[in-house]
């Protein structure tokens, strides 16, 4: 599992900044964070589907709080109200992964 070295949270450009090496810096949108948390309230258990609506998710969503839980995970307090999720590590690397995928 990657440990990111850094983590910026840049709240005005509404931008999770994860520093994972020197050469290897994830920005990351507030929004797509927020559309990609996969607690029970978001995805089925079960199933493993998405059940949040991606589209509810306002564009001017924001990270009110972030903290470390443990050295696995960060965990967000949204602006929605929203603060069942916790993003490890490898999640945080896959949404990543998915964004430089989009942007090639
Ligand atoms: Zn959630």
């Amino acid at each position: 599992m990657q440990t990111p070295q850094n983590i910026r949270v840049h709240k005005e450009d509404r931008i999770l900044e994860i520093v994972w090496a020197e050469e290897d810096v994830s920005r990351l949108p507030f929004r797509l964070v927020r559309q990609s948390c996969r607690c029970a309230a978001c995805v089925d258990e079960f199933t493993g589907r998405q059940v949040l609506n991606k589209d509810s998710v306002s564009e001017m969503i924001s990270a009110e709080e972030v903290s470390l839980t443990g050295n696995y995970a960060l965990k967000i307090r949204w602006s929605d109200t929203h603060d069942s999720g916790l993003f490890t590590w490898d999640h945080l690397r896959s949404i990543s992964d998915l964004l430089n995928n989009v942007e090639r």
